[in-house]
């Protein structure tokens, strides 16, 4: 049982619903008060990307064909679709994957779960059913559960973000006997593939994350307090930011209201990174010869850092004792070393006993009170009341 006291809300608990409310004042916006989001050139190819996908996996199950590229082709060409970058997307994805039908348990899944966490059937209304994700396809093979959800962005990311535990805790909850579940993102524009693993147990510790989050909403709700919190996402957020109307500019919070903006940001960010490497490089001389230049909090200097060399000729040793490569943790890298001491933390113990410390120095900026993290910046948060 789940201490959420139920409530007569209107809208849902979804990943988008909780990556929006990092800034409450967005989250109230946008999901109490229903403002609407304008689409996006992001938002529109995502749309018609996953109609096609959609369409094209649903036909190979009813089929039961691993790929179809004939039956893919007519669905870019049958008009339904016209974003072209979405087509050219989806014709390099069908291209390259193969399905198995058996597992597919289902495309676009709905799960919706009640106020005590269960599942609840297709269109129960939000104050019954306050927790919902549309997973893009699932499938299901025995005790394992796989989650794919096709991103059509210009980067590659880890599935750190909620989405990546919010999805498996809904299937989890769903099918409780699934023993693993994993989440894979999709990234179709560069036809890569990134993982996560959950076991049931790590699930079930991130329900209380998620509680958390949730109680954090209805805490606002109750308040009627909503912060503007900036945040990274700011970059797409298209309110008129109170921040900036109380006189932030709109680059202090990363706001970024139009491509022409971007653009010139674009061409900000290029000038000052060659003015950097040209400063970096021209200080980096003075200071070795003068000292270092004090700025406020702050000085610019060389600080001493101490490595440890090992000798490769002691690692062969001892990567032949322990039956790794031979080449092993050669390339010397105190990383990989770090990786080898997690696990073998004796071979790291044998291999210090031969390492000799190497001093180099690194240029960078040092606070002069080393307590002092940064100097002051404004107050990054406001509270904002409803009237
Ligand atoms: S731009 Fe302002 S309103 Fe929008 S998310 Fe950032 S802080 Fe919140």
């Amino acid at each position: 049982m789940v201490d959420l006291k139920p409530r007569d809300i209107t809208f849902r608990i979804r990943q988008s619903t909780l990556e929006l409310a990092v800034c409450l004042h967005r989250f109230n916006q946008h999901i109490v008060h229903k403002m609407p989001r304008p689409d996006t050139i992001y938002t529109v190819r995502g749309t018609a990307f996953h109609a096609l996908a959609h369409k094209y996996v649903n036909y190979l199950v009813q089929t039961n064909q691993s790929s179809d590229h004939v039956y893919a082709e007519s669905l870019t060409q049958d008009g339904a679709i016209f974003d072209t970058d979405a087509i050219a997307l989806f014709r390099e994805w069908h291209a390259k994957h193969l399905f198995q039908p058996d597992f597919i348990f289902g495309n676009e899944v709905r799960v919706l779960l009640d106020w005590d966490l269960n599942p609840a059937p297709p269109e129960t209304p939000p104050r019954l059913a306050p927790f919902s994700g549309d997973l893009d396809r699932v499938e299901i093979d025995g005790t394992t559960g796989d989650i794919y959800d096709y991103k059509t962005s210009f980067a590659i990311f880890n599935p750190t973000t909620v989405q990546a535990y919010f999805y498996p805790w809904l299937l989890r909850r769903q099918f409780p006997h699934l023993r693993t579940i994993r989440f894979h993102l999709d990234f179709v524009r560069f036809n890569a593939m990134k993982h996560r693993e959950f076991s049931v147990a790590e699930i079930d510790e991130r329900e209380g994350d998620i509680i958390l989050l949730t109680k954090r909403l209805f805490k606002a709700l109750d308040d009627r307090v909503w912060p503007v919190i900036p945040n990274e996402n700011c970059s797409n957020c298209t309110l008129e930011c109170p921040l900036v109307k109380a006189g932030m500019t709109r680059e202090a919070i990363g706001q970024i209201a139009s491509y022409e903006q971007a653009v010139s940001m674009t061409q900000e960010l290029y000038a000052l990174e060659n003015k950097a490497t040209h400063f970096k490089a021209v200080l980096r001389n003075y200071v070795a010869e003068n000292g270092p230049v004090e700025i406020l909090h702050h000085r610019l200097g060389f600080k001493k850092k101490v490595k440890k060399k090992y000798p490769p000729g002691k690692i062969m040793v001892l990567n032949d004792k322990y039956g790794f490569e031979e080449s092993r943790g050669l390339a010397s890298d105190q990383k990989e070393l770090n990786k080898i001491m997690r696990t073998y933390p004796e071979y790291v113990t044998e291999l210090d006993a031969f390492a000799k410390d190497q001093s180099t120095t690194d240029f960078q900026f040092m606070p002069l009170d080393p307590t002092l993290e940064s100097v002051a910046l404004p107050p990054a948060v406001e509270e904002w009341k409803d009237d």
